[in-house]
């Protein structure tokens, strides 16, 4: 089968042709370092992975870009607010390049634990401040810009058309992102490509509009002609992106170039948790070693990504976690198996089910129907190595690390089974509790208290002889 994209530019779902035969170029929106990266944008990574391994499995070799955003990120997408970066060193009392490094390092930690292929090319944006500077310049050059006494704005009204990619109305958008009128600007919707500093800004440049710092928008276009040219292939993100931080990419580009910048965009939807957004205000904004700490393996995360399509909506429960954690393990086990098993499976077994798999992935990555396929193969009744052979294979674009299935298990029964005197008071508490619902038949009680111990990391099982504790990982 085919290798197909949905194209976020084209509204469907196309077939994948490369610019260059073998080359694939693509470009990712990566992180903005001042804070840790929640699952949340970890579920996006994580389709970037899979893109990448998908691409890959199809025999494709890859020049991939991800930027740190490390300057120019305002609180609000539609200009609005403080830079990102210099609100939190205020807050840390340390300086943004601190920040910066210091959150770089622990996401690309996490990138690790999860098992997520580094891109060939990662670049900070304040490494790539002459290169933006020119792009304004361009843009200047043909018509594209003006100069306020705030910065350097992209004058929408020059363009063919605006917005390209969403089929939002742009009088949704200006009510929708609550811009104030500025009075400077030509249209409300034209965006600064370059700021002017603030006198107490820390992070500015000398250019040839004073001391001043990029827009958030214009350092992925910039860095993108610098790494792959005018045009390339695709270009990835999360879905937020679409109605203004990627729109504006396309004008920015035009206004340079005259040219869209990549021919596919592909956009990964939103992980919620418990059915509602992740924010700090509601405290479910999780980090992956809050996961680890709570007995799920960064890997039990990824496996559980795999149970939406990456242009659905994911709902994240402690729950659904514990349950990839579990499946993650009949995963491992199941692998071993078939690598000890001495069955005979036919090879046409073998292909038919090797085609199956490409047909998922190559549908516009469908990894629950991949998944179905794995599944397959891992419970098989016949214990094969030519099907541990066969995990090997379709772990490429898994990445879940099947090989070293007898490490993790091992890793994860240490932590199993635990004597009384190693749990916790506050668990030991709450098991309490729990006992003297049961003996009042309060089973409601009872199914609530086995959803928090569940959420602190712990399970129970009643069994004739009692209770039986074991630590989830
Ligand atoms: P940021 O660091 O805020 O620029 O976000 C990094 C990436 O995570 C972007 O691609 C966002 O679109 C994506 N993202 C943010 N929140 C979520 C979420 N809840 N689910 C999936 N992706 C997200
Ligand atoms: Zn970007």
């Amino acid at each position: 089968m085919n290798l197909t994209f949905y194209n976020t530019l084209t509204h469907k779902k196309e077939e994948f042709k490369p610019i260059d035969e073998k080359l694939v170029k693509m470009y990712s929106c990566g992180p903005t370092v001042y804070s840790y990266a929640h699952i949340g944008n970890f579920r996006t990574y994580i389709f970037m992975d899979t893109l990448r391994r998908v691409l890959k499995y199809n025999g494709y070799k890859l020049k991939h870009v991800m930027n740190i955003t490390d300057v120019g990120h305002l609180e609000s997408d539609a200009d609005e607010g403080e830079d990102k970066m210099e609100k939190a060193a205020r807050k840390e009392n340390k300086n943004p390049y601190e920040i910066a490094n210091y959150y770089m390092n622990i996401f690309l930690e996490d990138m690790e634990k999860l098992h997520i292929d580094r891109p060939e090319i990662i670049t900070k944006a304040t490494d790539n401040i002459p290169q933006m500077i020119e792009y304004v310049k361009d843009i200047i050059k043909n018509g594209y810009a003006y100069e306020t006494s705030k910065g350097i704005y992209f004058d929408i009204s020059k363009l063919d058309k605006y917005p390209v990619l969403s089929n939002r109305e742009l009088d949704d958008q200006i009510a929708g992102a609550r811009v104030e009128v500025d009075p400077e600007k030509r249209n409300p919707y034209d965006f600064a490509l370059w700021i002017k500093a603030p006198e107490n800004h820390i992070m500015k440049w000398e250019s040839p509009w004073g001391l001043s710092y990029p827009g958030w928008h214009l350092e992925c276009s910039a860095m993108g002609r610098r790494f792959l040219g005018e045009e390339f292939d695709i270009h990835t993100g999360g879905i937020d992106h679409i109605p203004t931080h990627h729109e504006n990419e396309i004008a920015q580009a035009k206004g340079a170039t005259g040219k869209i910048p990549a021919k596919y965009w592909m956009h990964c939807e939103y992980l919620q948790v418990d059915g509602g957004k992740m924010s700090k205000s509601l405290g479910n904004t999780y980090t992956v070693s809050y996961l680890q700490e709570k007995g799920i393996h960064p890997l039990a995360f990824k496996l559980f990504c795999f149970t939406a399509h990456y242009r659905n909506k994911l709902n994240f429960t402690f729950d659904g976690a514990y349950g990839a954690q579990k499946a993650l393990e009949r995963l491992y086990d199941s692998y071993i198996k078939h690598l000890n098993g001495n069955e005979v499976v036919e090879d046409s077994k073998i292909n038919e089910y090797k085609e199956k798999f490409m047909d998922y992935i190559n549908d516009d990555m469908n990894m629950t129907g991949a998944m179905s396929v794995v599944w397959e193969v891992a419970r098989n009744e016949k214990k094969s190595k030519k099907l541990a052979e066969l995990l090997l294979d379709f772990d490429k674009v898994l990445g879940l690390d099947i090989k070293n299935s007898p490490k993790y298990l091992n890793e994860f029964s240490k932590n199993k089974n635990i004597s009384l005197e190693d749990i916790p008071d506050e668990i030991k508490k709450l098991i309490e509790e729990r006992n003297d619902a049961r003996l009042n038949k309060d089973w409601a009680k009872s199914d609530e208290l086995r959803k928090v111990i569940a959420s602190k990391g712990y399970s129970i099982k009643d069994t004739k002889e009692g209770i039986i504790v074991t630590k989830n990982i």
